[in-house]
């Protein structure tokens, strides 16, 4: 062994920059003293290359993969998350979204205004996604300039943070302090750089010139942003047909109003028109693909083909609180359900790239993180994988990540059955708030509660981070 080198071995997966994902049944990552990587690959090929001892080499605790990212979830909402939609009736006036949120999440908002509290809630995220195998992301915080200052304090800096801009459609004790936001993005700004995202609520929240103004403060500190997009039909309308008639559509607001061309990353998309395809696509958008929230909350299912081939980079997220975990594993088995019938291109090797090397190159981190190359961060989590060691790289997702079989794939791809049914009506029709709701909500909570704390352990930069007071891999 070659001094300074580090190396684990086991089953390894290294999703592509481009393409599929590489997987070795017995793999290697070498990283050095100054935790960067130095070869992946095959152990017998990477062995015989740099000298490495087998019984100097430990093995792994499970299969090994890039750390997760997730660029859309909700840091105040963590506290009642799978509670979004909590005693809220199957048809409210405005949607289930807008009741949910008037309800149950603004509250929940309301209470980080106490920094004892706020510093609480983020410890305890901190914590949940770590032990999820998640080390960043882009987050949502709340209209506090102070607990977006305890957040972005307090979460590595491979987290970035938003200051939500808000003040309409929401109580009063959830109103930007507009006359102080200028000053108040300046200063976190200066301290934090890029990691403060300006942070658009929706267009049913924000008015016209408190958006103008945020793409503004996002122009002069060269910050980028993030809002929530075509999310429910009852918001859609409430967008296009009252709150905004002239914009041409929803997403016309934000590309009207210079939001579009602060990099922003748009939660949803579920309900976009092809015009509104268009907009996105011609900018330098991304899009958060949330299936777990798009199926609890009765949104509906992105268009994932025509994200695809109108070339849209997108990651999957959580969107916590809507979703009851911060395990991006559930959110993957998920994407594979709600698209099993409609698109063949939602396939557990891409469901994992959309969860490590798409959102890092959302997040501009793709240099470092999402993918093992030589020279990139040598981090890797650790997953629990029972039976044999997986043959390929299908078997080890599927199986060896989601615990799904082939069997369950096909019965969500051929709609029969009471769940592939709900999910269907849920793309096509709408669903039934009554049995379609109960049946996907009892099986995706049965999904989270099977794929959390499968993750063993977590490296960063060669550092164990999780579980606390581990020896060093
Ligand atoms: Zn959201």
């Amino acid at each position: 062994m070659i001094a300074g080198l580090h190396a684990i071995r086991g089953p390894l997966l290294n999703p592509s920059p481009t393409a599929g994902v590489d997987y070795f049944p017995d793999g290697v990552l070498v990283g050095d003293d100054r935790g960067r990587i130095v070869a992946v690959g095959a152990w017998d090929e990477v062995a015989a290359r740099l000298n490495l001892d087998a019984a100097a080499v430990p093995r792994s605790r499970g299969l090994i993969l890039p750390p997760l990212l997730d660029a859309h979830i909700h840091i105040p909402q963590h506290p009642i998350r799978g509670r979004f939609a909590e005693n809220i009736g199957a048809d409210p006036p405005g949607g289930r979204l807008l009741a949910s949120l008037e309800q149950n999440v603004f509250p929940a908002e309301g209470r980080c205004e106490g920094p004892a509290h706020a510093r609480h809630v983020v410890a305890d995220f901190a914590t949940d996604t770590l032990a999820n195998g998640v080390i960043g992301g882009a987050a949502y915080m709340t209209v506090h300039p102070r607990a977006t200052r305890i957040a972005l304090e307090q979460l590595p800096e491979s987290w970035s943070v938003g200051l939500v801009l808000m003040n309409g459609r929401c109580p009063a004790y959830l109103r930007t302090n507009e006359p102080s936001l200028a000053d108040d993005i300046t200063a976190l700004a200066h301290d934090f750089g890029r990691r403060l995202i300006v942070t658009d609520r929706f267009a049913v929240s924000v008015d016209a010139p408190l958006r103008k103004q945020g793409v503004a403060l996002a122009r002069q500190h060269g910050l980028r942003m993030q809002t929530h997009l075509d999310e429910q039909r009852a918001e859609k309308a409430l967008i296009e047909e009252v709150l905004y008639p002239e914009a041409g559509s929803y997403t016309g607001v934000y590309a009207r109003d210079g939001l579009l061309d602060c990099e922003p990353i748009l939660a949803h998309c579920i309900h976009v028109r092809p015009e509104e395809v268009d907009l996105i696509a011609g900018s330098a958008s991304s899009i958060a693909h949330c299936p777990v929230s798009n199926t609890l909350l009765g949104s509906g299912v992105m268009p994932l083909d025509t994200i695809r081939s109108a070339g849209i980079p997108h990651a999957l997220c959580t969107d916590v609180g809507a979703s009851p975990t911060t395990s991006l594993f559930c959110e993957m088995a998920q994407f594979l359900k709600v698209h099993a019938a409609a698109s063949s291109s939602a396939t557990p090797e891409e469901a994992l790239r959309l969860v490590t090397v798409a959102p890092a190159r959302m997040l501009g981190v793709g240099d470092r993180l999402g993918t093992f190359a030589a020279g990139m961060e040598w981090s890797f989590i650790e997953v629990a994988c029972d039976g044999p060691v997986p043959a390929t790289a299908r078997e080890a997702i599927l199986g060896g990540l989601l615990g799904m079989s082939e069997a369950d794939l096909d019965s969500w791809r051929s709609g029969d059955g009471p769940a592939a049914a709900a999910m269907r009506r849920l793309r096509d029709e709408g669903l039934d708030w009554g049995h379609d709701l109960a049946v996907l909500d009892a099986d995706v909570r049965a999904t989270a509660a099977r794929l959390e704390g499968r993750v063993r352990r977590v490296t960063r930069a060669g550092k164990v981070v999780w579980p606390p007071g581990s020896p060093v891999a």
